[in-house]
C-alpha cells in the first residue's frame, strides 16, 4: 500500500487528520497506521527514530538545555460505523477525530515541518491506550526504554478542546464487608443483619463533604462514592455478609498511602480492602517550557479529573498536561467528530510556542 502520508498532506494539519483518521487503527491494530508515521519520520533528516512494537518514537538531537515530548496515542476505540472519514460544514466526522488522531496530526505536523524549534522535542506515537495498562505503549516504552522519556515537560495531545488540563486526580477502589449471623426471618432477633449493619457505612458516605483544592491555579474536586453493593441470600434469610465498594477520587495533592489514610479514617473501625488504585498527577507548570506553553496559550489551566497517561509522565518525574484540539465529550461516541478551527488554533499556538 502507498503511504496515504504524502508530503502534500503533512503539510496540512487538517488533512492530515483526515488521513489519519481513514486508517483504521483499533487498539491492537496499528501496524499499518505505526509504518505510515515511521516512515514518514525516518524522511526527515533532523529526526532520529526508534520503534517499539507498534510505538514510534523520533527526537531533534539539536543540543537544548530543555527537551520536550508531544506524544499522541494511535490507537481508537472499535469502530461504530463511523469510518471513513466525512466532512460536513467545519466538522470532520468519523472513529478517533477527536481522541486523538486530531491531536496526532498536531505532532506529527510538527515534527515533519519543524526542523529547528526552540527546545529539543522527542516526538511519540504510541499504541494501545484505549485498552488495559499492560498493552500501552507508554507504559512499555517506561519499561524497557525510559531513556526515550527523558524530558523537562511533556504535552499529551489527547481532546480538551483547546484547553489546558493540567495533573490529574488519582483513583482508589476499596471494599469493605460487614458480618451477622444468617436466621430465618421468621425469627429474625436469632440473627444478626449484615446489610443494616452497612448502614452506619453509608451514613458516612452521606454526611462526607469532599474537598476542593487548587494547586498552581488548578482546581481539583474531590469525590467518594458509593460503586456497588452486594448482599442477600433468599427472600426468607437474614444475611451473613454484606459488602459495599467506594471509589474514593483524590487531588494529587495526596498519595496513595495518603489516600488509604483517609479512607481508613472515614471508615475507621472497618477493615478495607484496596481493589484498585492509581496515582494523580501535580500539575508541575513551574518549569520554563511549561510557563511558556501557558505565555502562547494565553489560558488558565483547568484541573484534569479523570485518570490519564498524565500520570505516567509524573511517575517518572516529568511534568505533563493534556492539551489537544478534540472535544473531550465526544470521545469514544458514534458521531464523534472535530472541529477544523480548533485543529488550526492548536496548530498556530504549538508553533507560536516552539518555533525558533
Ligand atoms: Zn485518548
Amino acid at each position: 500500500m502507498a503511504n496515504p502520508l504524502t508530503p502534500d498532506v503533512l503539510l496540512d494539519p487538517v488533512v492530515l487528520t483526515r488521513a489519519l483518521v481513514d486508517i483504521e487503527s483499533v487498539s491492537r491494530d496499528e501496524k499499518v497506521i505505526a509504518d505510515c508515521v515511521e516512515d514518514v519520520l525516518r524522511r526527515a533528516d533532523h529526526l532520529s527514530v526508534r520503534r517499539l512494537g507498534n510505538t514510534v518514537m523520533a527526537r531533534t538531537k539539536l543540543g537544548h538545555a530543555q527537551r520536550v515530548i508531544l506524544a499522541g496515542h494511535l490507537d481508537t476505540v472499535p469502530v461504530n460505523d463511523n469510518l471513513p472519514s466525512t466532512v460536513v460544514d467545519d466538522l470532520i466526522y468519523g472513529c478517533g477525530t477527536s481522541d486523538m488522531k486530531s491531536g496526532v496530526a498536531l505532532a506529527l505536523h510538527l515534527a515533519v515541518t519543524l526542523p529547528d524549534p526552540r527546545y529539543d522535542l522527542t516526538y511519540l506515537f504510541y499504541e494501545a491506550e484505549e485498552i488495559e495498562s499492560e498493552f500501552n505503549g507508554l507504559n512499555l516504552v517506561a519499561q524497557s526504554h525510559p531513556k526515550w522519556l527523558q524530558a523537562d515537560f511533556a504535552v499529551l495531545l489527547e481532546p480538551t478542546y483547546g484547553l489546558v488540563e493540567a495533573g490529574c486526580q488519582g483513583t482508589m477502589r476499596v471494599r469493605i464487608r460487614t458480618a451477622g449471623r444468617r436466621a430465618h426471618t421468621a425469627r429474625a432477633w436469632r440473627g444478626v443483619n449484615a446489610i443494616h449493619a452497612m448502614g452506619e457505612v453509608l451514613r458516612r458516605l452521606e454526611d462526607y463533604h469532599p474537598r476542593t483544592v487548587t494547586i498552581d491555579g488548578c482546581t481539583y474536586r474531590e469525590g467518594l462514592s458509593a460503586v456497588r453493593i452486594d448482599g442477600g441470600i433468599a427472600g426468607n434469610v437474614v444475611p451473613d455478609e454484606c459488602s459495599i465498594d467506594v471509589n474514593l477520587r483524590f487531588a494529587p495533592d495526596r498519595s496513595e498511602k495518603q489516600a488509604l489514610e483517609h479512607l481508613q479514617e472515614i471508615f475507621h473501625g472497618y477493615e478495607l480492602e484496596v481493589t484498585d488504585s492509581a496515582p494523580g498527577a501535580l500539575p508541575g507548570l513551574s518549569a520554563a517550557p511549561a510557563r511558556e506553553f501557558l505565555a502562547a496559550i494565553g489560558l488558565e489551566p483547568a484541573g484534569k479529573l479523570g485518570w490519564t497517561d498524565v500520570a505516567r509522565f509524573a511517575a517518572l518525574g516529568i511534568p505533563a498536561l493534556n492539551y489537544g484540539p478534540g472535544d473531550p465529550a465526544l470521545a469514544h461516541a458514534p458521531d464523534e467528530h472535530v472541529e477544523i478551527g480548533k485543529i488550526r488554533d492548536g496548530s498556530a499556538t504549538l508553533y507560536r510556542w516552539l518555533a525558533p
